[in-house]
């Protein structure tokens, strides 16, 4: 076929990858047809096998694995890097992050004798700082716009846009894109941070148990303002930058451009798993997610097995760590001003988005009805 634009998506499985690898293949979606190649370190998973992409299995922390598969690209024209790994310690995360991205560049810039743009996604910890320093290290002041100039501190965010300036450079006429959501509700059991899936399979556990759903945040947390990046947003974003002139060599933030209260959205999840006894309890000790389910392995293995779920262990679907992290304290406000005024006015109904993905997690039986 004639494609207009060839896509390389690295990271297909994960959570903004998986809904790139939906839109992007799509009759409609801006700048296509798209011919749509999706990388990811596994096997191709079984929830993946519809989706019309060529699938590559590829380790890209492997130099000579990535130069052998990728350099084959040839007419790839966007290179859309929505990948991470996760280490002990920030230094570390650079190291690694900053390896992983580099391999994927210097084995496709030189060979993809068309390609014209890259987009990069990080976060909101572009203006907070790693998860090691939050809540306990002077960052900007909120909202955050994407002006403000780095912090003094290690951040693996910072190294990506490093390696992607450096290695862009490299080749004329290449431009690049940085995307910025903040906490992302979309779909991928096999995500190293999904709030959804996570909060889904604690409701399934509470539920399952006949256990009330107790928020395990902070009181500050349950309160606050605070805000969401739906996926296919974020990967619509992606997209605009693309093909926008205006867009090029930028970075924006991506949320849903409104905001909620998890007080208000933790009616919101017990309702979804039928649970009656449901809220906050104010005190002291704060038990956490990890704590409330570090003995839930079986537990989860039974409801999996009940329900005829999609196989997955507790530690891959229940990312307790994340969520323990971000219901720490109050919520961090990116702002979306620059995003729409250089032309992008995508928003979603974040309490919709929240029942959209849960939905979505239960029809790929991931989660139980
Ligand atoms: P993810 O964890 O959902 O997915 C990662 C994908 O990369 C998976 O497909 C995985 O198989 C693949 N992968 C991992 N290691 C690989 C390797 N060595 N070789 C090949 N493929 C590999 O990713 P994500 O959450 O979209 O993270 C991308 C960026 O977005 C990160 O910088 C992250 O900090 C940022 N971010 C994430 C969230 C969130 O809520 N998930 C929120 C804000 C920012």
């Amino acid at each position: 076929g004639s494609y207009q634009s060839v896509a390389l998506i690295v990271g297909v499985t994960g959570i903004v990858g998986n809904s790139l690898a939906e839109i992007l293949p799509r009759s409609d979606t801006p700048g296509g047809p798209w011919k749509v190649y999706g990388m990811a370190r596994r096997p191709r998973p079984n929830w993946h096998e519809n989706c019309p992409v060529e699938y590559i299995q590829c380790d890209i922390s492997d130099l000579a694995q990535t130069q052998s598969k990728l350099s084959q690209l040839t007419d790839v024209t966007h290179i859309f890097y929505v990948t991470w790994a996760s280490r002990s310690n920030e230094a570390e995360n650079c190291k690694i992050n900053g390896l992983m991205f580099r391999n994927v560049l210097q084995a496709v810039v030189p060979t993809a004798t068309n390609l014209r743009h890259v987009c990069l996604q990080t976060g909101t910890k572009n203006y907070i700082g790693p998860f090691e320093s939050f809540y306990n290290f002077e960052s900007h002041d909120p909202p955050y716009s994407e002006d403000l100039p780095r912090l003094k501190v290690h951040n693996f965010y910072y190294t990506l846009e490093d390696v992607m300036f450096e290695e862009v450079a490299k080749k004329e006429g290449v431009t690049w894109s940085v995307h910025r959501p903040d906490i992302i509700f979309g779909f991928s059991p096999y995500s190293l941070m999904n709030i959804i899936v996570t909060l889904s399979v604690y409701a399934a556990i509470c539920k399952h148990e006949g256990a009330p759903l107790m928020f395990p945040g902070t009181k500050e947390a349950w309160n606050c303002y605070a805000i969401a990046s739906d996926a296919d947003l974020v990967a619509e974003q992606q997209i605009w930058a693309c093909v926008e002139p205006n867009a090029q060599n930028q970075a924006f933030n991506i949320h849903n451009a409104d905001i909620f209260k998890w007080k208000h959205f933790w009616k919101v999840l017990a309702e979804q798993f039928g649970i009656e006894k449901y809220g906050f309890e104010e005190g002291e000790n704060r038990v956490t997610l990890a704590e409330r389910m570090k003995d839930k392995g079986p537990v989860w293995e039974e409801i999996v097995k009940k329900n005829q779920l999609c196989p997955t262990k507790l530690k891959e679907v229940g990312g307790w760590w994340f969520v323990d992290t971000m219901f720490g304290g109050e919520a961090f406000i990116s702002c979306m001003n620059k995003s729409k005024e250089h032309g992008f006015l995508g928003f979603r109904n974040s309490t919709k988005s929240f029942v959209y993905w849960i939905g979505k997690m239960r029809a790929q039986k991931i989660v139980p009805n």
